[in-house]
């Protein structure tokens, strides 16, 4: 089952996993960013999927 997750906001990685229980969040493995907390996953996913952090170089 795979999840629709956008690359790591940080540093661009791929390496992104969900937590999957309470705290929902999502992590990135590669600089060890941890996502906004939410009580469910879908919730986690989007906020996940919605920050916009990433500058152009
Ligand atoms: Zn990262």
């Amino acid at each position: 089952m795979s999840k629709n997750l956008n690359p790591c906001p940080f540093c661009a990685g791929t390496d992104v996993h969900e937590e999957t229980s309470f705290p929902f969040y999502v992590h990135c493995a590669s600089c060890r960013t941890d996502g906004p907390m939410h009580d469910n996953a879908d919730a986690a996913r989007d906020a996940w999927n919605t920050r916009k952090e990433v500058q152009p170089a």
